[in-house]
């Protein structure tokens, strides 16, 4: 049976001070009365078997909207809006809200809210959950899973670099939650890059905005402003050509390189253009042999491949060496994160 709903516009039917309340008083200041519950929020129903702290949303109960959620702050700002960290005013639960201002036409309005659908129906373990999305006047609204850590790309700058056991740890959830995508799902993300991999203090690492952020930039021309973001998309992808799963490959191994040096794989060009030449024409980056691993280089010449067809797919690249030889270490992702100086927002 599905749990009931909060609702902070249901009405009380009878005066608070009419209903006999003592049964008890919990933690969060609410009291309840078997199937009442009243908080400072108003009255709601509850079902019988509910525990004393109100359930939380599952992606799946659809009865998120916007009245809900309480604004707590700006956590990040990417070329397409700003995402802030939000609370639902029943549960107390954190969510990520991401809003996205665009004058858009009725066909790519179409073709997001398409996209955010599939996105919707995701359901992985390392894939970010899309709970809800709204479209309202020109601004996109997207409620997600709240990431307390940040992006990998914000977590680099504290850190500098990831070693070598850490990454492997890291590459093994991005790729299982890429297998997710490519082979479950059949989606291609179009967008990874360090700041589309998020990172939480239980040590999860989960793939977000795929599909979405790739439209909008494409729809809106914002692919044609060099905004100063280093680009990790593959060589045929730039020229135009075909692009499927193993795009995402490429840009994936980019984005574990430029965790292990500390830094985007190809050298600062003066243009946006002539760095999408260099990626089209120089040879591909490789880890430098002196500084990692022979299997970590491996793995990085296995996606950092200039033609699709050379490049491994994710589920191959699960049963690469890179990503069990550090297994013995038990390396223990929830307090590297918590104490390599993660700019962590709430626990
Ligand atoms: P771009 O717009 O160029 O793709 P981006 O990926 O950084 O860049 P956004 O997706 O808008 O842009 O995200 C901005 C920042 O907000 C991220 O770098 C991250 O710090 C934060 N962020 C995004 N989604 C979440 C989330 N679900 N939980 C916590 N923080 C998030
Ligand atoms: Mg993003």
């Amino acid at each position: 049976m599905r749990k009931a709903v909060p609702n902070p516009n249901l009405k009380l039917a009878v005066p608070a001070h009419e209903i006999t309340i003592g049964k008890f008083l919990t933690q969060s200041g609410t009291f309840k009365d078997g199937d009442l519950l009243v908080n400072k929020d108003g009255l709601r129903i509850v079902s019988q078997n509910e525990e004393e702290e109100p359930p939380l949303i599952k992606p799946s109960d659809n009865q998120l909207t916007l009245a809900d959620i309480d604004m707590v702050k700006v956590i990040g700002k990417g070329s397409g809006g700003i995402v802030q960290l939000v609370r639902h005013k029943w549960t107390g639960q954190f969510f990520a809200l991401k809003v996205i201002q665009l004058n858009i036409e009725e066909s790519m309005r179409k073709q997001i809210a398409q996209e955010l659908k599939i996105n919707l129906s995701t359901q992985c373990p390392y894939v970010v959950v899309c709970y809800q999305s709204f479209y309202d006047n020109g601004v996109i609204s997207i409620v997600l899973e709240y990431m307390d850590g940040g992006s990998l790309a914000d977590f680099l700058k504290k850190v500098k670099t990831i070693p070598e056991p850490y990454l492997a740890a890291i590459c093994k959830q991005v790729l299982i939650g890429l297998m997710h995508l490519h082979h479950e799902k059949r989606i291609i993300h179009r967008d990874l890059k360090p700041s589309n991999i998020l990172i939480n203090h239980r040590g999860e690492v989960k793939i977000s905005d795929f599909g979405v952020s790739a439209i909008i930039q494409s729809s809106s021309g914002l692919r044609d402003t060099f905004t100063g973001t280093c680009n990790y998309m593959s060589p045929e992808r730039i020229i135009g050509g075909r692009h499927g799963y193993l795009s995402d490959i490429w840009s994936l191994g980019l984005a574990m390189l430029e965790c292990a040096t500390g830094q985007f794989p190809y050298p600062p060009r003066d243009s946006f253009y002539e760095l999408l030449e260099a990626v089209v024409e120089q040879p591909p980056p490789r880890a430098p042999p002196d500084h990692f691993s022979e299997e970590f280089c491996s793995f990085i010449s296995a996606c950092v491949q200039k033609k699709a067809e050379d490049r491994k797919s994710a589920q191959v690249l699960l049963e690469h060496p890179f990503l069990s030889m550090y297994d013995d270490l038990h390396i223990d992702l929830a307090s590297y994160f918590t104490t390599a100086g993660s700019p962590l927002a709430t626990f």
